[in-house]
């Protein structure tokens, strides 16, 4: 591949001709590349880096597990590094499969160096519009919970007893295998506490026989875990289960948990940082509708990442449209939920209509108040007052 260097000066003219543009790197120089692509009115599809500690926050895709949809001759890398990776990491660019390649020319432009903050606006903004080749779910097995912490963002504690049923569980993970294939790294058993469903030995294996290749994580607030099963405990073993365990301050003996864990051989992790004292965030609802949908969804942390909620054939972008519904009932509201707020899965789709599905705002975004959203509240079990949630 021959080496052809592109520089800020005509840019519009060399990039124009193609559909899809890529940068490969999130340091100085691929900022420097993307302010003048934004200069120049044209717009990124994605960025990679090798830095893992960028995936998901600058970087949207990751060259080990991310492939571009097109990256065939109407798409474009440039490669933004410094020169002595240009090398190594045009393999990688090839090895993704891009026929076309362009060397970004630095300027070392000192105003650019200081522009992190429109770089990261801008990339979080790419990254929540771009479609993901991987699919990242949570199932919601159990919408009742044994805890019943304040502000929880799937409303458990204003939930009645409900347990997913099998034959649900069943057609709905058969059908994401038909759609995704291997393209599913992880599912997340959650609830409510997931592990008050009676039959939750039968979930993971139905998850495990459609889905050999995905973890399987059940999180959980661990309380349950004392009195599980040996069953439960041989089928986590051989699935090789996750568990996910959020800390809660409550004097609940985690080492006991721990210990069981290791003796039964399955694998346990600490969701929060184990010496964290968890808190709880309050995200309050406009009860009016009357919230921008877009600005809400470009600065929600649960759009279009790993918070897709899968509920009896419906995909729901997160889980607040997936369980409105509970407060609904229980407060006697009425914030609607209509059938553009999730796809029906059994319905005539492909696994791309899916992945644009998740990367555009739904209607139920305009209840949301993203920007008012705060953290670091003390946790308590709620008192079920209205306040905790608008
Ligand atoms: S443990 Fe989790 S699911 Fe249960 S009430 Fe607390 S936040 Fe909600
Ligand atoms: S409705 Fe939209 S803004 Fe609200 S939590 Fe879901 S994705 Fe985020």
């Amino acid at each position: 591949m021959q080496d052809i260097y592109l520089e800020k000066d005509g840019i519009g003219q060399v990039l124009n001709t193609y559909e899809s543009i890529y940068i490969f790197g999130c340091g100085l120089r691929g900022k420097e590349a993307a302010y003048h692509l934004n200069k120049a009115n044209i717009k990124v599809s994605a960025f990679y880096d090798n830095d893992w500690t960028l995936w998901g926050k600058r970087v949207v895709y990751n060259w080990y597990c991310e492939k571009p949809h097109n990256a065939d001759v109407s798409a474009v890398c440039i490669i933004a590094v410094s020169k002595k990776y240009q090398y190594e990491i045009k393999n990688q660019v090839s090895e993704l499969g891009f026929k076309n390649v362009l060397l970004w020319k630095s300027s070392f432009d000192e105003e650019i160096a200081v522009q992190e903050e429109y770089f990261d606006r801008y990339i979080s903004l790419l990254n929540k519009r771009t479609p993901k080749s991987k699919l990242y779910f949570v199932m919601d097995i159990t919408e009742h919970c044994n805890l019943n912490c304040q502000m929880c963002d799937h409303f458990s504690p204003l939930s009645d007893k409900y347990f997913v049923e099998i034959q649900s569980v069943e057609k709905d993970i058969k059908r994401i295998a038909e759609l995704f294939g291997n393209d599913v790294p992880f599912v997340c058993l959650e609830g409510g506490e997931p592990l008050l469903h009676p039959e939750i030995c039968r979930i993971i294996s139905i998850v495990d026989k459609y889905l050999p290749n995905t973890e399987i994580q059940i999180f959980t607030n661990g309380i349950k875990l004392l009195s599980m099963t040996e069953e439960f405990w041989r089928v986590c073993r051989d699935s090789s289960v996750v568990l996910m365990i959020t800390k809660y301050p409550m004097g609940f003996d985690y080492s006991k948990v721990e210990s069981i864990a290791k003796l039964k051989s399955v694998e346990l992790r600490y969701f929060n940082n184990k010496e964290e004292i968890k808190s709880s965030i309050h995200k309050p609802i406009d009860l009016t509708g009357k919230q921008d949908c877009y600005s809400n969804f470009h600065s929600c942390y649960m759009a279009n990442a790993e918070c897709v909620d899968l509920k009896n054939g419906r995909l729901y972008p997160c889980t607040f449209a997936a369980n409105i519904h509970i407060f609904n009932k229980y407060y006697g509201k009425n914030i609607t939920v209509c059938d553009k707020d999730y796809l029906d899965i059994h319905s005539e789709i492909t696994a791309d209509d899916v992945r644009y599905f998740l990367c555009n705002p739904i209607p139920a975004c305009k209840y949301c108040m993203v920007d008012k959203w705060s953290y670091g509240h003390k946790w308590e079990v709620s008192k079920k007052h209205i306040e905790e949630w608008t």
